[in-house]
Parts: C-alpha cells; sequence; structure tokens
C-alpha cells in the first residue's frame, strides 16, 4: 500500500478501480482485487484514517479505544473468520453484558440467570419455558419489533428492557420498526450469559486498525486519506468504481434523503484499573445513554487507568445505522435500482447497500462482490480497457 496525495493521483495514473471508503466493504474488495485479479486500485476515505467505523487507537492515556463505538468480531461463517485471518492473529473473547433494570444489574440476553435474580426465583430451564408462555402474547403475525418481543416474553419483559431502549437507539417506537431489529436478541432458557452464540468470537489482536494495514498492504493499492469522492471524482483517471458510502448521498439524494441513526460517544477515564462489572451496561431505562463500554475487557489491554465510551443517540451526524422500516426499505429499492442501470459502478457495505449489517456480513458481501465482479467480467474485458469512467 502506497500513501498518496491528491497531486499525485491527479498525475497521469490511470486506476482500474476507485473504491470509496476504506472501512471493511472497501478494504475487501480492494485486498482481493489487488491480490487476486491485479487490479491496479485508489482507495480513498474523507476521513483521516483507514477501518471506517472499526477504526481503533490508543487515546491520550495510552489505552486502546474504538473511536466509533465498540466492536466485538463474531462469525459463523468460517470463510469470513478464514480471510481475516490471513491479516492478523486473534484474541478470543467472548462478550457478556449486563443491563440495568429496576435498581439491579441483569444478564441480557434475558436467560435463566436473569429471571431468577430479577425476581428472586430459583426456576430451572423447563419452569422458565412455562414461565414465559404464561407472559407471551398470542399475536397472528409477527411484523414488528414490538411484535418479536411480546410474543415471546410477554409485555412486562418488554417494557423493561425492549422499549426504552429502542426508542432512545432509534428515535422510533418498536412497533416502528422491523422485526429484524428486536430479533438480534434471543431469549435463552438455559444459564449462557453470552452476548452472542457464534462459532468465532474473537478481537484483532493488535486492534482492527493494524488488521486493515495488513490487508491494504499490497503495492498495487494505492491509499488516499482526507479525499471526499464528490470533490476529487473529476481529477482521478479510473476504469470502475466501487462506493461504499450512503447511496443516496452517491445520487446527490434525488429520490430524497435515507434516513441513518447517529450517535455521539462520550469517553471517560478513570484513574482505576476497573469500573464496570462487565464490558458492556445496556441501559433501557431513564439514562439518556444506551449503553457504556468499558474498552479493557474487549482488548485485554493491561493497564492502571480505564476508558469508558457512553453511546448517546441522535438523528443527526454521521450515518451509523441505517434504519430498518418498511418506508426505508422502499427508497432504498429507489436507488438500488437506479443503481443497476449505470455501468462500472457497485455499491457494498454497510452504507452502500442500507443494510443493518455487521462486520462479518459486510466482509461476506465484500467478498461475493469480488466473486460476481470476476465471474460478470472476465479478465481480458477488465485488463487494457483504456476509456475514463467520470460518473455523472
Ligand atoms: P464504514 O465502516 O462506515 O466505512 C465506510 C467508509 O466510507 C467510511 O470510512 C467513510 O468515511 C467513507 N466514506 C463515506 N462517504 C465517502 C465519500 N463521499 N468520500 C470518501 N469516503 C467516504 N459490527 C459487528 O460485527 N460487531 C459489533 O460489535 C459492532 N458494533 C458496532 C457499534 C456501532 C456504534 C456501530 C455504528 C456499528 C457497529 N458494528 C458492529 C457494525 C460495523 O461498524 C459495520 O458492519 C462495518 O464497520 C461496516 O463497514 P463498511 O465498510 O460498510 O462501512
Ligand atoms: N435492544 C434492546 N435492549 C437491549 C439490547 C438491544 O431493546 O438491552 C434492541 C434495540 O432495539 C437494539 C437492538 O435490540 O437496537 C439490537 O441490539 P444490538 O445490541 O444488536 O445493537 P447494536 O450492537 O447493533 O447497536
Amino acid at each position: 500500500m502506497k500513501k498518496i496525495n491528491y497531486l499525485h493521483a491527479k498525475s497521469s495514473i490511470m486506476y482500474d478501480y476507485l473504491i470509496v471508503g476504506a472501512g471493511f466493504a472497501g478494504s475487501v474488495v480492494a485486498e482481493r482485487l489487488a491480490s487476486q485479479a491485479e487490479k491496479k486500485i485508489l482507495l480513498i476515505d474523507k476521513r483521516n484514517h483507514i477501518g471506517g467505523n472499526t477504526y481503533d487507537h490508543y487515546d491520550e492515556h495510552g489505552i486502546m479505544i474504538h473511536k466509533y463505538g465498540p466492536h466485538i468480531f463474531h462469525t459463523n461463517a468460517k470463510h469470513v473468520f478464514d480471510y481475516l485471518s490471513q491479516f492478523t492473529k486473534w484474541r478470543w473473547y467472548e462478550h457478556e453484558v449486563l443491563a440495568r433494570v429496576d435498581g439491579q444489574f441483569v444478564p441480557i440476553p434475558i436467560n435463566l440467570n436473569t429471571i431468577n435474580k430479577m425476581y428472586g426465583l430459583n426456576l430451572n430451564s423447563d419452569e422458565m419455558e412455562a414461565f414465559l408462555a404464561s407472559k407471551a402474547v398470542k399475536l397472528d403475525q409477527i411484523k414488528t419489533s414490538e411484535d418479536v418481543v411480546v410474543s415471546k416474553i410477554g409485555r412486562e419483559l418488554y417494557e423493561k428492557f425492549f422499549k426504552g431502549y429502542t426508542k432512545k437507539q432509534w428515535g422510533l417506537d418498536p412497533s416502528e420498526l422491523d422485526a429484524t431489529v428486536t430479533a438480534r436478541i434471543p431469549t435463552r432458557t438455559n444459564r449462557d450469559n453470552r452476548y452472542f452464540t457464534d462459532t468465532y468470537q474473537a478481537m484483532p489482536e493488535g486492534g482492527y486498525t493494524k488488521m486493515f494495514e495488513q490487508m491494504i498492504s499490497h503495492p498495487k493499492i494505492h491509499l488516499m486519506l482526507n479525499a471526499d469522492f464528490k470533490e476529487v471524482q473529476n481529477a482521478i483517471s479510473y476504469k470502475k468504481l466501487i462506493y461504499t458510502g450512503p447511496i443516496d448521498s452517491y445520487f446527490d439524494y434525488c429520490y430524497g434523503k435515507l434516513p441513518y441513526r447517529s450517535i455521539e460517544f462520550k469517553f471517560e477515564t478513570l484513574d482505576k484499573e476497573y469500573i464496570q462489572p462487565t464490558a458492556t451496561i445496556n441501559y433501557p431505562e431513564v439514562h439518556p445513554y444506551t449503553r457504556s463500554t468499558e474498552f479493557k475487557y474487549l482488548t485485554g489491554q493491561t493497564h492502571h487507568k480505564t476508558t469508558v465510551v457512553y453511546e448517546y443517540p441522535q438523528a443527526e451526524g454521521d450515518p451509523y445505522y441505517p434504519i430498518p422500516r418498511r418506508e426505508n426499505a422502499l427508497l432504498y429499492k429507489q436507488y438500488e435500482n437506479l443503481a443497476s442501470t449505470i455501468r462500472d459502478v457497485y455499491f457494498t457495505g454497510r452504507l452502500g447497500t442500507y443494510k443493518y449489517y455487521n462486520m462479518d456480513q459486510v466482509v461476506a458481501q465484500s467478498l461475493t462482490l469480488f466473486k460476481r465482479i470476476m465471474e460478470t467480467e472476465p479478465e481480458k474485458s477488465l485488463n487494457g480497457k483504456k476509456h475514463v469512467h467520470v460518473p455523472a
């Protein structure tokens, strides 16, 4: 990977691909095209760093933090894990979360330990199943994020654990969101306190940024930071484009803005080795933030101080979360249809395809895109093309 500046890119280089966004979506496809197809790549990002929202670095106290909120890697996809393992060693890590409910810290996802602690009971798994069945609300259809929860655990637990948190996180009532949002959080009748149950749960040993440095280290990849696509596109010569920024921005919002949820991250460093009982605490009640995360649990770093991040969801700001609901999917569909009519431009990633994807899903999506490009564009037509494609 060679870092270049605007003047250099402008000079006389013809790139096979201009890739917009140096997060997972853009970096994976850059790596594949460079290492497997010998393509000449210019990877750009408007930020001053690589890694997209997974970017991590040491704060002024020397503690490794995630600038855009805590990122925990987990996947069931062996091919994704094997692919990333080329660029990093791993630290095995299983994430646990406590929810602050009724003045207590109880495990979330709700499991046997949660119910027994909350209600002072001593149920076994069968009894918990019966307990939940007695609370569950029978519904004809499961359409919304409210339905999916109340149909499993009833209204009381829904209100304690999901309603307030979801309203804060999304600025919407759960009844206004697709079922897929709260369906991410299971309910268990065993004592498994882990947040995820995926086969592979691990953190890149040296951090995400180091892993990205390795991923894009190929000499055929040039990297330009502080470069907004809209500002540099006309000065760069390239044959094809891969765009991982927000799809609506690419099309100048011609059908209107796709709604995104943003977050303000507030970091606090304390002169203590540890401050929280577990890595993350979720706050479904009155607190203005949704969760707090203590990074040292994730990274395994030893330090006499500790840094915690609090997440304050908000409407304005960087686009972090596509908002899964029907009207937004319909608006996205319009952009997707428009995208399918232009040649030599591909969209991928959480923002490029407006999907509430985890990191592993984005990696899988970009690996699939690479395969599709290779299948639909035989080598001979990819090489030796001379025209300069400048999108409108
Ligand atoms: P991004 O990482 O957003 O990268 C897109 C890049 O494009 C950005 O760097 C942006 O600057 C750049 N860009 C945009 N427009 C332009 C432009 N016009 N010109 C130049 N560059 C541009 N996933 C998990 O699996 N586990 C987790 O624990 C987890 N936690 C998360 C916590 C939070 C708070 C958030 C917001 C997300 C979390 N995720 C998690 C999801 C994860 O961040 C994403 O799946 C992943 O980072 C998406 O990668 P991407 O490349 O698609 O997008
Ligand atoms: N959720 C909730 N209470 C919780 C945890 C999650 O209501 O304690 C809901 C909320 O709507 C949240 C969604 O489930 O946005 C998905 O949670 P997850 O932890 O997967 O969110 P992410 O890590 O993507 O922010």
